[in-house]
């Protein structure tokens, strides 16, 4: 029993954390700037912050994750790291030719105070950018938010990059959020099929999910190019997806260069595709062809199929807002019963959405925002719950109370396949019903007496 120092008598902490469900916003805002084309992402703090974000990154996406860092010693730390970050660009650019820098701050540099827009000006004054090459930055301080609010920075910066011409180019803007290179693609693809041109920021697919060829590319062929950044200020629309990783960039291109924007929950599970699908299809004035309709009624069997495993099964979920809205939402069609919800990124409008969905069920409902994972074993030691669903942390409750754990969000540390196979889209909810199934199915097969043990479910 690795977590056996839980007790069941849940004690209201305010200034005390255990075992979190989250974790620091440079990883975001790294894992954001991934999704740009030519990018080297530069942390700009001390090498321990940039080796913890570079291996948190690494290890859920099996991929080598290169980046910079101003390497602060207590020099910088005592006077500023500008001089450190000068030297970084020019170095950078010199050794590494990326198209794009994309420097995030720390803890650390937000304390002395440091001025990203100050030292770009005048590492470009000093001729350190060259020609056709770009520097954004965004601000991460660690101590506010999470890794989710660092991803929100880091594509709000890219949204600024935005050179409205005064010319619609009938593109929509896709944002994402936080959500697998697969993912990313699955959009991407659901759009065309739709008949939609669509420009996606950030756009992780062909980065971290790139094949393996035998020759090494420091910057492979996938990311958002920086010419289509700037031309995000023409689209006809934005789509926006989750209120904490998207809207704030969406809501800029808004009120700055007059692209109206729609802020949609991300289409995990069948009401929010349909939503997605419904705004993608009025923004751009097209049609939704037959095959949508063929994969959506696809799912809608499954679920019809399978309903009976599904039905009055009680969950316990972690992981971040905008992904858990969608989820608890897609659980509760499926008449399942999210009873448990955590999320360490702050925010009270994420319960309040949460009780919204839950709300007239026939179970209660505990979500806490910027809670952790002591306070979900907690809960579920209470009065347990038939699965867990969240990253790889969950392993420990899971095997200490003997539940099925369906790995999914950021970060899983100890499987594979989640940045190949998408979640989002009618596709993905098909794939999230089959991992949900095989666990029960599992869990029945092993626990039935030999008179209910069944060969045909
Ligand atoms: S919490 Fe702050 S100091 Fe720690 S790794 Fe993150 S940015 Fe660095």
């Amino acid at each position: 029993m690795l977590l056996r120092h839980t007790s069941k008598d849940v004690a209201d902490r305010k200034a005390l954390t255990i075992n979190p469900a989250k974790t620091c916003q440079p990883i975001g805002a790294m894992y954001a700037a991934l999704g740009i084309h030519g990018c080297l992402p530069h942390s700009h703090g001390s090498q321990g912050c940039c080796a913890y974000h570079r291996s948190a990154l690494t290890r859920h996406y099996k991929e080598p994750i290169s980046a910079a860092t101003s390497s602060f010693t207590e020099g910088a730390s005592v006077f500023g790291g500008q001089a450190n970050l000068l030297q970084a660009i020019n170095n950078i650019f010199t050794v590494y030719e990326p198209e794009v820098i994309a420097v995030h701050t720390t803890c650390l540099s937000e304390t002395i105070g440091d001025d990203l827009k100050q030292i770009f000006d005048k590492a470009k004054k000093e001729g350190k950018v060259p020609e056709g090459c770009t520097l954004i930055g965004a601000p991460t301080p660690s101590y506010v938010g999470s890794h989710v609010t660092g991803f929100s920075n880091m594509v709000k910066a890219m949204a600024q990059l935005a050179e409205p011409s005064g010319k619609k180019n009938g593109k929509v803007n896709i944002i994402p959020g936080w959500v697998e290179p697969a993912d990313m693609a699955e959009i991407k693809r659901l759009a065309a099929l739709v008949g939609v041109s669509v420009t996606m920021f950030p756009d992780t697919s062909g980065v971290l999910d790139a094949p393996l060829t035998g020759e090494y590319t420091m910057f492979p062929d996938g990311g958002v190019t920086i010419k289509e950044l700037k031309a995000s200020g023409d689209a006809i629309g934005t789509l926006a997806m989750g209120e904490w990783c998207s809207a704030d960039a969406a809501r800029w291109l808004d009120a700055k260069c007059k692209v109206p924007c729609t802020v949609l929950d991300m289409p995990f599970g069948l009401a929010a595709t349909d939503r997605f699908i419904d705004v993608l299809r009025t923004v751009a004035g097209v049609t939704v062809p037959d095959a949508v309709a063929v994969e959506r009624g696809q799912l809608v069997d499954l679920i019809s199929d399978m309903h009976q495993y599904f039905y009055g099964k009680r969950v316990a979920l972690w992981g971040d807002p905008d992904q858990l809205i969608s989820m608890c939402e897609f659980l509760v069609s499926l008449d399942m019963q999210p009873v448990y919800v955590v999320t360490g990124t702050p925010g009270k409008k994420f319960e309040a959405r949460i009780r919204e969905i839950c709300a007239g069920k026939p179970f209660e409902v505990k979500v806490k925002a910027k809670g952790d994972m002591f306070l979900m074993h907690q809960w579920i030691k209470n009065e347990p719950v038939d699965l867990l669903m969240g990253n790889t942390y969950g392993k420990y409750i899971a095997r200490d109370e003997d539940i099925p754990l369906l790995r999914w969000g950021f970060p899983i540390l100890d499987r594979q396949g989640h940045q190949y196979f998408p979640t989002v889209g009618y596709k993905g909810g098909l794939r999230l019903l089959e991992k949900m199934l095989d666990l029960f199915l599992d869990r029945k097969d092993r626990d039935d007496d030999e008179q209910t043990f069944e060969l045909v479910l």
